[in-house]
């Protein structure tokens, strides 16, 4: 997969350079090229905002450095890219729209900053075919100070569920939120069997598969309807 970034603090994307996605990167796995959106602005003082229209606080990013930086992009690019804009109005990221992502071949994030990006950049860009798509997510009820954490987190998410990043792709199947039934993940544990007291369930090491699966099941419904039951009545007005 090839991933582009576009931001105005490309130092925030370092950590994109560690772990499991750095030696990903050393692998070919995944290719990812951090930009400065600075590059494309082309006024003396490299400017890339404006006034917002309408008045109020803050600045807006200018379409027209975002709409060079974009081109430039595309022009390299081999395969339609998905555009990922971030943003607190969007959609909500989730697992499902990660598997999603993890799909494509080229995902390329434009990180807003200050009131975020001029909105007709997103509208020109899913209109233009030669993107896959243009998609505007969050990733919760909150507002950053830029785009740059949210792609971060969005990267990671994605990309360790490519084939070939995590050591042990079994590990993602019974993650929270990936199983059919969408539950949260229950309780983990490893030695020392009892620690300050506390105990690891009998249950656990047992060696009875049967059990400690129904056991696992039981703690990952119970965790659900106390910290998510959210999703259990989501999955109840699903009509599937
Ligand atoms: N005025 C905007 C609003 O209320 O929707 C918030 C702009 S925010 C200060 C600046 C940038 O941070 C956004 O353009 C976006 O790139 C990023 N950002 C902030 N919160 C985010 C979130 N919850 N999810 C994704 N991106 C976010």
């Amino acid at each position: 997969m090839k991933i582009d970034v576009v931001s105005l603090f490309p130092s925030y994307l370092n950590p994109l350079n560690l772990s499991l996605l750095g030696k990903a990167q050393e692998q070919g796995i995944v290719q990812i090229a951090i930009h400065d959106l600075r590059d494309w602005a082309t006024d003396p003082h490299r400017n890339v905002d404006d006034t917002p229209y309408g008045g109020g606080p803050g600045m807006v990013m200018s379409p027209v450095v975002w709409g060079e930086a974009l081109d430039s992009i595309r022009e390299q690019a081999v395969v339609d890219p998905v555009l990922i804009i971030p943003t607190p109005s969007g959609q909500p990221f989730d697992q499902l729209l990660a598997a999603t992502l993890a799909r494509e071949e080229h995902l390329v994030f434009a990180c807003g900053r200050y009131e975020g990006i001029d909105s007709r950049v997103g509208v020109h860009y899913s209109r233009d075919e030669r993107w896959d798509s243009v998609k505007e997510v969050s990733i919760g009820d909150y507002v950053l100070a830029g785009g740059e954490v949210a792609a971060l987190v969005m990267i990671e998410a994605i990309t360790r569920l490519i084939p070939g990043i995590l050591g042990n792709p079994e590990s993602v199947i019974d993650d929270s939120f990936s199983r059919l039934d969408c539950l949260v993940e229950g309780p983990v544990f490893t030695k020392p069997p009892i620690w300050r007291e506390l105990e690891v369930p009998q249950v656990l090491r047992s060696g009875n598969h049967g059990l400690v699966n129904q056991w696992r099941k039981d703690q990952a419904q119970a965790r659900t309807e106390s910290f998510r039951p959210d999703l259990l009545s989501d999955r109840a007005e699903d009509p599937l």
